[in-house]
């Protein structure tokens, strides 16, 4: 029989399953990995309890026994993700979709090509199919109660040790997952510029912050903000693009966007093709004005 597995590397990957597996149309049960169970109206939730993310070849390794009799493996896109789950494909020999935006059928998938500029629709022909896929187009349909509960022990061992790590412990919105994000570009010129400007708008209004390759390159913006083809993937409900100008690399990451705002001096930068609203004129006078209205 046909089901789905989605492998969720914490809660919010789980509860944001759901539209996935809806559109596949396949009872699915959901491992997750870290955290505590959501609702995401799987059949079982097996939870592993890891403390955090091992390295994907010695986690690939300990899922595979776990994923075998589904028909689809498959977890939101992200860096982890596509590690992972291409580690996974290896070791069982079978093919592997990347960032699924449509399902046609359960064998048949649509995802972006050419960054984004086209979409591609395709067939695969084997078993197990090993998917990622971007939730914000799955629908945001509510999710139901879980049926039963387990718990499971991964046992890793990994030809990579992580000896550390260190999170910045922002108290902002998650990039991809965010509802609206204020993005800087170049002529942020240095990082505490960004920080002031893009950030200080940010949080007047409770935004994520993002970059552009070129901000992030410059060493202006972290690297964790970059947001395009080569960065994170975001679909907020207002994207505000400062300093931006709009190259087709950049809108890859950016085009699920409800509504995009772009402030540029520039009249004939690109961005102004792809924004439902833009302002000409300088963000070192547009953006504080506008932080000032918003505080009033
Ligand atoms: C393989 C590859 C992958 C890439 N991946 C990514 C990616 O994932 N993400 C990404 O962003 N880029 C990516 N790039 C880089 C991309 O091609 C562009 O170079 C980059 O997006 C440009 O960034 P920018 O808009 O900040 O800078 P610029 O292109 O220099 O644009 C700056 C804009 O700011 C405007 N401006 C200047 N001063 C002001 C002011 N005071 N107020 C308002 N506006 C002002 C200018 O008119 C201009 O339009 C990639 C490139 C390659 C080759």
């Amino acid at each position: 029989m046909s089901k789905l597995l989605v492998i969720a590397f914490d809660a919010t990957d789980a509860a944001t399953s759901f539209g996935f597996a809806h559109a596949l149309g396949l009872p699915f049960d959901v491992l997750q990995l870290t955290g505590l169970s959501v609702p995401s109206g799987a059949g079982t939730v097996t939870l592993a309890n890891l403390g955090s993310i091992p390295p994907a070849d010695g986690l690939a390794k300990a899922l595979q026994p776990l994923v075998a009799g589904y028909s689809h493996i498959a977890s939101p896109s992200s860096m982890g993700s596509k590690d992972v789950l291409a580690y996974l494909a290896g070791l069982l020999d079978t093919g592997m979709v990347t960032d699924a935006i449509g399902v046609v059928s359960p064998t048949e998938f649509k995802r972006p090509i050419y960054a984004g500029a086209m979409t591609a629709t395709i067939k695969v022909n084997c078993d197990p199919i090993i998917i990622t896929f971007r939730p914000g187009n799955f629908g945001k349909d509510a999710a139901s109660a879980n049926g039963n509960e387990s718990t499971t022990s991964l046992n890793v061992t990994s030809q990579a040790t992580i000896l550390s790590e260190s999170s910045k412990g922002s108290a902002r919105p998650d990039l991809s997952q965010a509802a609206i994000v204020v993005s800087g570009g170049r002529p942020l010129k240095d990082a505490a510029t960004f920080e002031s400007v893009i950030g200080g708008f940010a949080d007047a209004l409770g935004a994520a912050v993002g970059a552009t390759r070129a901000a992030v390159d410059a060493g202006i913006a972290a690297n964790d903000l970059q947001v395009g083809q080569t960065g994170k993937v975001v679909a907020p409900n207002l994207y505000i693009a400062a300093g931006i100008s709009g190259s087709t690399q950049h809108m890859a990451g950016i085009k699920d966007s409800k509504l995009i705002v772009a402030i540029n001096t520039d009249t004939n930068a690109p961005i102004f093709d792809a924004a439902d609203l833009g302002l000409v004129g300088d963000l070192f006078t547009v953006l504080p004005e506008l932080q000032r209205e918003l505080k009033q």
